[in-house]
């Protein structure tokens, strides 16, 4: 049984280790939309059902296959969306867990998985400037009543529910049992991520009571606009239940100053939330730190590992300024039962929406603990200057012109032309396949747009990427 673990896990292992060399292969293509019944037919999907068999020989070659039919992530030509190029640490800490199924909402049922998840989520806290929470059984845990906490989440946009429901039972805790009345609105940055709108949908507010803050012509938040909106919502008779900052925003890329928000929330006795979950990688980077400043206001913050943290997917966290508050996210009357069992752990249960949940704080851990804090600060903030590079190339040609000025590894940018052209101009790459961007609305216009992540990416082929983008463009 153990030989036979070991030979099908070198096979696969073998083909893994060729797809890590062969797809950071710029001479390759990145992606390949290959037809649905293409794929059935060619991984002989209904045969293997039917009949079984997928091992030795069958599962190589299933498992090449397969990774010849995958979007390239570590492509260097790969600029599309915000996911890791996972560490290779990642994927181990993804097979581990695979095959332990250790799970994380009650202590007894994975003890090193919840602590390692208790870890992160206190390394987290940390860099943020919070108090980490105490170990249970220590003399602390007996004393102290003001620390942080928080829970890892299968996504940021649960994370961001989360946040939200941490708000209305810290503010309103009268409403998890009564329901939410239909005057209560969120305020958000115009460029805030979908799930915000979402989350009011889902909590019964009404995505329509998802309201943007004002903002300046670049997007970002104008915090000076905000006491007067609040005065009109006041006489309109309408009640807050949180207010929003981006760090980042998701289509360029941009901070919105937290600390002059944070201070008004603080000022009104308003739930501040700041969704960091592409730009948390500033909190541990020296030289991106200022961007963040005054996130240490934030009643919630919202990280993902998923993507400046090299971490495989799903792996976010939502962690809130006083532990109590998560603890009663999903019941206004629950916090007490954190303490209730003996056991020398905690249960994370309460704190979050799903039941069974994976060991995402292993698959955080081990990627931050193969490359250390500096060498993972120095690829984020790699990222961002190689980015900074980009814009100001971009703003040396004639043709070419750029969104706003970056803050992170997100560019917007399109060549002279209207709207319906960066739009073609997207779709020929796509259909050739040799590199892969997105495209987004941003000021009211359609801009191409693309994001530094994986770590073969340089600034060379993004000159590159210009060039067939002017190809493109003669084509049309
Ligand atoms: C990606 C993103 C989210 C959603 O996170 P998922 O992990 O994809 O669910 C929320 N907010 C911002 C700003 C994001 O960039």
């Amino acid at each position: 049984m153990a030989n036979k673990f070991i030979d099908d896990g070198t096979l696969v292992l073998n083909e893994l280790s060729d797809y890590l060399d062969t797809s950071a292969d710029e001479n390759t293509t990145v992606i390949d939309q290959v037809p649905m019944k293409d794929i059935i037919n060619d991984l002989s999907l209904l045969d293997l059902l039917e009949n079984g068999g997928l091992e030795g020989e069958r599962l190589q070659k299933f498992t090449h296959d397969y990774l010849n039919l995958t979007t390239k992530l570590h492509h260097p030509q790969c600029l599309a969306h915000q996911i890791s190029a996972p560490h290779s640490n990642g994927a181990y800490a993804a097979m581990i867990d695979g095959l332990t199924n250790n799970e994380t909402s009650i202590y007894e049922m994975g003890p090193a998985t919840t602590t390692i998840e208790y870890i992160m989520i206190n390394w987290m806290l940390e860099k943020i400037g919070w108090t980490p929470s105490p170990l249970p059984g220590s003399v602390e845990a007996e004393t102290m009543t003001e620390y942080a906490g928080g829970v890892m989440t299968h996504g940021g946009s649960l994370a961001n529910l989360t946040a939200m429901l941490a708000a209305r039972s810290a503010k309103f805790p009268n409403l998890w049992r009564d329901g939410t009345p239909g005057n209560m609105v969120i305020l958000v940055p115009e460029q805030s991520h979908y799930s915000l709108k979402r989350t009011a949908g889902i909590m019964g507010l009404g995505e329509r009571n998802c309201i943007a803050l004002p903002a300046d012509q670049d997007g970002r938040v104008l915090p000076s606009e905000i006491p007067a909106m609040l005065e009109t919502l006041k006489d309109e008779n309408k009640q807050v239940l949180a207010i929003v900052g981006n760090a980042c925003g998701t289509a360029a890329g941009l901070y919105d100053p937290l600390k002059e928000m944070g201070e008004i929330c603080q000022k009104h006795d308003i739930w501040f939330h700041v969704d960091a979950a592409h730009g948390a990688g500033a909190i541990i980077c020296d030289e991106l730190r200022y961007l963040v400043e005054g996130i240490e206001l934030a009643d919630s913050v919202i990280w993902d590992a998923h993507k400046m943290f090299r971490t495989p997917a799903l792996c976010a966290t939502i962690l809130v300024k006083d532990h109590r508050h998560i603890n009663s996210a999903f019941s206004q009357d629950a916090s007490y039962m954190f303490h209730e069992k003996d056991q020398p752990g905690v249960d994370l249960a309460l704190r979050t929406l799903e039941c069974t949940k994976s060991a995402l704080g292993v698959k955080m851990f081990m990627t931050v603990a193969a490359m250390g804090e500096q060498k993972l600060a120095d690829y984020i903030s790699g990222r961002t200057k190689l980015t900074q590079d980009a814009a100001e190339y971009i703003n040396s040609l004639n043709d070419f012109e750029c969104g706003v000025t970056p803050e992170t590894n997100i560019i917007c940018f399109r060549i002279d032309g209207d709207d319906q052209r960066q739009l073609d101009i997207r779709k020929k790459l796509l259909n050739k396949g040799d590199f892969y961007i997105t495209t987004t609305k941003y000021k009211n216009r359609w801009w191409l747009r693309r994001v530094f992540i994986s770590t073969a990416s340089e600034l060379r082929h993004f000159k590159k990427l210009i060039d067939e983008i002017r190809e493109i463009n003669k084509s049309l």
